[in-house]
């Protein structure tokens, strides 16, 4: 019986992961993290996308199991940026979008592995990605690595970081959506996840809701329009 815990916000990129982890493990649980972040309609997209997975997918519904959610608003305190104050979406000296919380991934991932301890879940899935326009350091294979060992040593235990995105840019996470769950689930991405960093959830795209403009928006709309053609 292989368990899974996969880090889900509500987002295109952790419910494609979802999909992956529901496809090859046996137990698969989810988790959430409240740090204040300002497209907090993400959050709250996360219910709604795990009905429509247990509604649409049976065979998924049988391992889908408990939903988990953390308060790590504390992460507000010790950052001040685009995603948690009301500024400007803008690139920051360092070269980083302002968009970046200094190690949140870091943050993430060992409660995710504190989380998974306590559950016996052995895998834990993320949806971290070198491609993507970002840069994050915190979201570098090598991260994810450096930290599946320290994880593991600090907890004396195995656990296996999974980043089934790492590689792939937006177009190839759609059809990722595609390959896992067909139409049905490509149209429960475009639906009902959120990526829009300023929470906009009025206007509707053939790519699923969003402002249309800020960096979030601009890059599921350019993999989206580069999925369909080729699809
Ligand atoms: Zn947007």
């Amino acid at each position: 019986m292989e368990k899974a815990l996969v880090l889900f916000s509500g987002g295109q990129d952790s419910t494609t992961c979802l999909a992956y982890a529901l496809e090859r493990f046996d137990h698969v649980e989810t988790l959430g993290f409240d740090y204040g972040q300002r497209h907090a309609v993400e959050l709250t997209q996360r219910g709604p996308v795990l009905q429509s997975i247990r509604q649409q997918f049976p065979h998924w519904a049988k391992k889908l199991g408990e939903d988990h959610l953390l308060d790590l608003k504390v992460l507000g305190q010790v950052s001040d940026t685009a995603l948690t104050r009301e500024v400007g979406i803008a690139m920051a000296d360092n070269g980083l979008p302002n968009t970046f919380v200094p190690g949140r991934n870091l943050v993430f991932m060992t409660f995710a592995a504190a989380l998974a301890f306590r559950r016996g879940a052995r895998h834990l899935v993320t949806g971290v990605c070198e491609t993507d326009f970002s840069g994050y350091p915190d979201c570098r294979d090598d991260t994810m690595k450096a930290l599946q060992v320290a994880l593991n040593l600090g907890m004396e235990t195995r656990f296996v970081i999974h980043t089934p995105l790492m590689w792939i840019d937006k177009a190839a996470t759609w059809k990722m959506a595609h390959d896992l769950g067909g139409d049905a689930l490509v149209e429960l991405v475009v639906e009902e996840t959120h990526t829009c960093y300023l929470g906009e959830r009025q206007v509707r795209h053939a790519w699923g809701y969003g402002c249309g403009t800020c960096p979030a928006c601009a890059l599921r709309a350019k993999g989206w329009e580069i999925y369909r053609a080729e699809a």
